[in-house]
């Protein structure tokens, strides 16, 4: 049945027939590990004329959106993906959008959810990225708390399926709970082919990319949701690709430096730009949700600086704190008590942590 599959991806994706866009992309590698699903893995929204938000459909996990920039002459791509499978499956299917090489890939940050489908790029695509992003990659901090708290449960979420699957008498569930299981192999076999693989280009503060008539500029303007978050900003297009230092919703803050981020959004707001697109969540306009983030984290910071100096433990403060002045901002917040793990990291740099 993985063969039937697999060849009939292959179908899907062309890969035995001539490329002409190029022949030495990705594209024409053989599968990645844990290319193992059907259908596309990505949607593209179009949101100005060549320029994409790319996100995951649901048949394979890919990890953060991307983007898809297309240039006169080749494609720069925002964030490589959760594995090897999502970062090739997203240069097979832009084939349906163009017939023009991936030249560019920007990493935003080093988190694995945007960076571990680097390895899939040969050494003439510029994969491009904040030095911290290259220094995480290669030194193993993307496989850190943050990895594991998202995916170190993988492998005993699928054993556990697996024996639950046992006692499934009723067809139709025992139906979806394979297809969950299929899912959840295939996830755990890219991420064993995962080998993190840092940027082969780094930037410190700015650089600009002129592509034909774009002009690209991957901007750093402090650190915020990690050390190193990179933004690219196309002017003349009005339009900003923000990783995860900007989503419409609230972003993961366990490798964040929360008082920082405040002043690098303040840059951010300095910037021309109609549409935001983030690494999670939709496209969107509404610049007054920079604003309503600011105030979100001055305010944790500020509460969690005080319990820290009453001597409470991290979880203690995470369970008392209260956002619910914010709760219209955010309608996921229903009551005192905020994420863990952000308060974690602001003690964590409270301590003297980096
Ligand atoms: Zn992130």
């Amino acid at each position: 049945m993985r063969t039937a599959l697999l060849t009939a991806l292959c179908l899907f994706a062309a890969c035995q027939a001539p490329d002409l866009r190029t022949d030495d992309t990705p594209a024409d590698t053989p599968l990645p590990p844990g290319s193992d699903f059907e259908g596309p893995a990505f949607e593209f929204e179009e949101v100005v004329p060549g320029i994409y938000h790319a996100r995951g459909t649901g048949s394979l996990a890919v990890g953060s959106h991307g983007a898809v920039i297309v240039n006169e002459d080749d494609v720069l791509l925002v964030e490589s993906h959760i594995s090897p499978a999502a970062a090739h499956a997203v240069v097979n299917e832009i084939e349906a959008l163009t017939d023009k090489p991936v030249r560019y890939v920007v990493n935003t940050h080093f988190h694995f959810d945007h960076a571990h489908g680097n390895q899939i790029y040969p050494p003439d695509v510029h994969v491009i990225g904040h030095e911290v992003t290259r220094e995480m990659l290669v030194n193993g901090g993307s496989m850190g708390r943050s990895y594991q708290t998202f995916l170190g449960g993988l492998p005993a979420q699928i054993a556990a399926l697996e024996e639950r699957i046992e006692g499934i008498e009723d067809e139709e569930e025992r139906t979806e709970a394979e297809g969950m299981l299929a899912y959840m192999k295939n996830y755990q076999a890219g991420q064993d082919a995962t080998v993190p693989t840092g940027p082969n280009t780094t930037l410190s503060e700015r650089m600009t990319l002129f592509r034909g008539d774009r002009e690209i500029r991957l901007l750093f303007f402090g650190r915020g949701h990690t050390g190193g978050d990179v933004v690219v900003h196309l002017p003349a297009e009005r339009v900003i690709v923000t990783g995860d230092l900007l989503v419409p919703g609230l972003p993961f803050m366990g490798d964040g430096y929360l008082d920082e981020w405040v002043q690098t959004l303040e840059h951010l707001k300095g910037q021309e730009f109609d549409w935001v697109l983030p690494g999670h969540g939709s496209p969107f306009q509404d610049r007054e949700r920079i604003t309503y983030l600011q105030d979100y984290m001055r305010d944790l910071q500020a509460q969690a600086v005080a319990l820290h100096a009453e001597g409470l433990s991290y979880e203690e403060a995470a369970a008392r704190i209260d956002m619910t002045d914010h709760a219209e901002r955010y309608p996921q917040i229903t009551g005192p008590g905020v994420s863990a793990v952000a308060v974690l990291r602001v003690f964590e740099l409270l301590d003297g942590g980096s």
